[in-house]
């Protein structure tokens, strides 16, 4: 297991093997600020980059050999995107055959009643009466659409690892047996649609390293306390006394009155072990391939003709499946409802530039019916509309009729 491994940005591509670049310091200074300051914390220094710094940072990359497929390979993830698949791809376009609107549920008006008074009973400026006393003219049902595509990828990112040699065999760097290629390792594949991610070694591609933070030795100057052994009493603040709660000066119980305590770093030694190469003098430097499975998903609504006023409301509710299919890829669709035709086309468009990072393992796309009710109504010669929408009959009644509430009445 190796504790360096770094989750970071890509590289960008194209730019050959880097020996010393910015975005490497600027990576790496970012590990350090964190580090500098807790340092600073524990020590009580004053912030200055000291030796606890610079053993954060990275082996030099220009030490490191050129292994064949990796020449890219920096300490930080570089992608490396799939082989383009040279078979002609299947384009033959899917009829999106939507299921009959007459399978699915409509409501009915004595439906409609029961919804509103029970709507009506839940708010209380609203009129008790008018659900059970008005008159249902006309349910005008139209459905919108909610189009889902689901595109499940893998994407493939190597980096240069490394950590310490604490003995035992290695698989080296060697000219006849180079490492498989990024794409050709193999592993599980998890299940379709779900994210997940793991990292790898690659074969034949360890490098065995004198430390670059101790030069081999295995130790170093203990920085916390430059080499003194000891550090100030943070009770007493290095005076040995403290004033008591009654106002006495009295002896510190923490230092004991020496105002000083052992190195919480080198315990007083002077000297600590080298974090890096865990006092070994050597690191083991590897290549690794990080590979993530992801989702992408996009969806898109196509609201109902002369529903406006429920259309925002339309992304939040249920609908009923009237279509799914799924493929490795989805080349084109085609569906009966034309505007339906043209976000789906736009989507599968959208997705299509994926398959330029990552692999595209397998696509899902459906339909969703989304029943939308406008109802017309006639209380006390007044004629209004409400709208009854989503399979679990959200009401959306801005003009309902109201009654003086009780809870409004000043006494
Ligand atoms: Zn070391
Ligand atoms: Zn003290
Ligand atoms: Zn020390």
């Amino acid at each position: 297991m190796s504790w360096y491994r770094r989750a970071s940005a890509p590289c960008l591509k194209g730019g050959g093997r880097r020996r010393s670049s910015g975005a490497f310091l600027s990576a790496t200074a970012r590990r350090c600020s964190v580090a500098a300051s807790s340092a600073r914390i524990r020590s009580g220094s004053k912030g200055y980059l000291g030796e606890d710094d610079i053993e954060l940072f990275l082996p030099p990359l220009e030490e490191m050999p050129e292994v064949k497929g990796y020449e890219e390979a920096t300490f930080e993830l570089c992608s490396i995107p799939p082989p383009v698949v040279l078979t002609p791809a299947d384009s033959t376009e899917e009829a999106g055959d939507l299921k009959p609107f007459t399978e699915l549920p409509r409501l009915s008006k004595g439906e409609v009643r029961s919804i509103m008074i029970r709507y009506a009973d839940s708010k209380c400026a609203f009129d008790k009466n008018a659900p059970r006393d008005m008159d249902i003219m006309s349910i005008d049902y139209r459905p919108g659409y909610k189009y889902t595509l689901e595109s499940f990828t893998e994407m493939r990112q190597v980096s240069w690892s490394f950590e310490p040699y604490t003995g035992g065999p290695l698989d080296e760097v060697n000219e006849s047996e180079p490492p498989p290629e990024p794409w050709d390792i193999e592993c599980p594949l998890p299940k379709p649609f779900q994210v997940h991610s793991m990292t790898l070694d690659i074969p034949h591609t360890d490098v065995l390293m004198t430390c670059h933070v101790c030069g081999g030795i295995g130790s170093k100057r203990c920085t916390a306390c430059s080499a003194a052994g000891w550090e100030r009493c943070s009770l007493c603040l290095g005076d040995g006394h403290k004033l008591s709660l009654q106002g006495y000066r009295e002896r510190c119980y923490r230092c004991l009155g020496t105002g000083r305590k052992k190195c919480w770093k080198c315990n007083g030694e002077t000297i600590a072990v080298c974090f890096t190469c865990s006092g070994t003098g050597q690191i083991r430097c590897f290549i690794t391939i990080t590979i993530s499975w992801s989702n992408h998903m996009d969806s898109d609504i196509l609201e109902p003709s002369d529903a406006l006023a429920v259309s925002e409301k339309l992304e939040y509710v249920n609908g009923y499946l009237v279509f799914q299919d799924e493929k490795p890829s989805i080349p084109s669709v085609t569906f009966p409802v034309k505007d339906l035709q043209m976000i789906a086309t736009a989507i599968l468009e959208k997705h299509r530039s994926i398959s330029f990072s990552e692999k595209l393992l397998l696509q899902r796309h459906g339909v969703w019916a989304i029943p939308v009710n406008k109802v017309t109504y006639e209380w006390k010669l007044r004629q209004d509309v409400f709208f009854i929408f989503g399979t679990k009959n959200e009401v959306y009644a801005p003009d309902f009729p109201e009654s003086l509430c009780c809870c409004c009445v000043i006494s």
